[in-house]
């Protein structure tokens, strides 16, 4: 099988597990990359995670190379596993605020869960600000209809995006437009 990173090399079978990780290691890079509807994670920032990212990538490339020592794969799981967590939050989070309390897939003890794991959003308090506030309607001024305008077009990408169901893309486009 060659090798991932398209050098053209013959990777052999004791290290195809590893250009699999590779793979799957730069798609989860991709997939941040076309997120751009999703606020950045935690503390650290979206840079922050993707540059990890890109060093674990560049590990497990090096290894495939036989050029570096060391074993690069604990650090490339844990990378994966926190990124595809972080990325699952980051969806849950903008659906919620989206979608205010009709958010069908979250329970209280989800949004807890999520200040928990992401105390700088302090999200029950976001969700709960935005309960029973019809956005339209509030001000009529250019300013409020240009935010409008933003958050369709974001409620459009999550759905483009496959993070928004039809219904639920619905729902948050009355409730952004008042009109439930
Ligand atoms: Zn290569």
């Amino acid at each position: 099988m060659d090798c991932v990173c398209g050098c053209g090399r013959n990777i052999p079978k004791d290290l195809l597990e590893r250009n699999f990780a590779a793979a799957t290691v730069a798609l989860e890079l991709l997939a941040w990359d076309k997120n751009r509807a999703l606020p950045g994670p935690g503390p650290e920032g979206r840079e922050g995670l993707i540059a990890r990212g890109v060093e674990c990538y560049d590990q497990l490339l090096y290894s495939l190379h036989r050029e570096g020592g060391g074993d690069p794969d604990p650090g490339c799981r844990a990378w994966m596993a926190e990124s595809l967590e972080m990325r699952a939050d980051l969806s849950d989070m903008t659906k919620r605020r989206l979608l205010g309390n009709k958010a069908p897939n979250l329970s209280e003890a989800d949004l807890e869960r999520l200040d928990r794991r992401h105390p700088e959003r302090s999200f029950t308090g976001a969700a709960a600000a935005t309960r029973g506030a019809p956005l339209a309607g509030a001000t009529a001024t250019a300013t409020a209809d240009d935010d409008l305008v933003e958050k369709l077009e974001r409620l459009r990408a999550l759905r483009d995006e496959g993070a928004l169901t039809d219904a639920e893309f619905a729902a948050a486009k009355s409730r952004l437009l008042g009109s439930d």
